[in-house]
């Protein structure tokens, strides 16, 4: 039995050397906090005010509100990530929290820890934040503050939410989620949302890959992904596919 967190599981998948020089050789470089980062937590700290205001039957969450929590998380980053960052971040959560309230989506479940196990493999994780819209539909709600679309690798999002539908509405039989949306916040206008659903044929190549990877980490089988990915890699310069050419 092998047991993987969902950042294992993606640090596998991106690339098997990469993920043996983290977690079999402990080599642990952390990634620079960033205003991306920081604009993140704020929204989940919306999320949070915003369910447990509706659980008092308070009055909504405020912009001043939002403000407080996006410069308290800022603080400790305050020389490390400069000023300019810092107020188009502040445009980008004005942005959030006008979409926030056009689109009329109720938050109802943030941080919600997953387990799936499949044959001899285990994986944990946290769900994406989930909201009810108008139709009264279940969603994965997606913040992207990017000025790509989206953020993260389009295949590790397609997987992430396979996983995150998938786990959802196994341990819910009553309540399904019926689709993800990735809102990119620059566009405040709601038909720049993207609408993705997941059906049993994702659910299977997923737990197949799952197997995959359990099997190849077991069996010790760390290659190098010689390829877009090493450009961006925090582990680039103790790479064995990299050290000659850089030195
Ligand atoms: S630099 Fe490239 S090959 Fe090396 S660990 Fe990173 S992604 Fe993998």
């Amino acid at each position: 039995m092998i047991d993987l967190t969902e950042q294992q599981f993606f640090d596998y998948i991106r690339c098997p050397a990469l993920y043996d020089m983290k977690y079999n050789h402990k080599l642990l470089i952390n990634k620079p906090v960033t205003i991306k980062d920081i604009l993140q937590k704020a929204t989940l700290a919306y999320y949070n005010l915003t369910i447990q205001r509706v659980q008092n039957n308070e009055s909504p969450v405020s912009f001043r509100a939002l403000t407080t929590k996006y410069e308290s998380f800022f603080k400790p980053y305050k020389d490390i990530i400069n000023r300019n960052d810092y107020t188009k971040g502040l445009i980008a959560l004005q942005n959030f929290f006008n979409y926030m309230k056009s689109i009329e989506l109720a938050v109802f479940n943030i941080n919600s820890a997953y387990k799936i196990t499949h044959k001899d493999v285990s994986l944990q994780g946290i769900l994406n934040p989930i909201a009810v819209n108008q139709k009264k539909q279940l969603e994965f709600l997606i913040m992207n503050y990017s000025n790509r679309t989206p953020d993260i690798l389009e295949g590790e999002l397609k997987l992430k939410y396979t996983i995150d539908q998938l786990a959802f509405n196994k341990s819910n039989r009553d309540l399904q989620v019926n689709g993800l949306r990735i809102h990119t916040v620059k566009n405040v206008k709601k038909d720049t949302d993207l609408l993705i659903s997941k059906n049993d044929n994702d659910f299977n190549r997923f737990y197949s890959t799952l197997y995959n990877v359990g099997q190849a980490i077991q069996n010790n089988i760390y290659f190098v992904r010689d390829d877009h990915m090493c450009s961006s890699c925090l582990y680039r310069h103790q790479c064995k596919a990299w050290k000659r050419s850089d030195e």
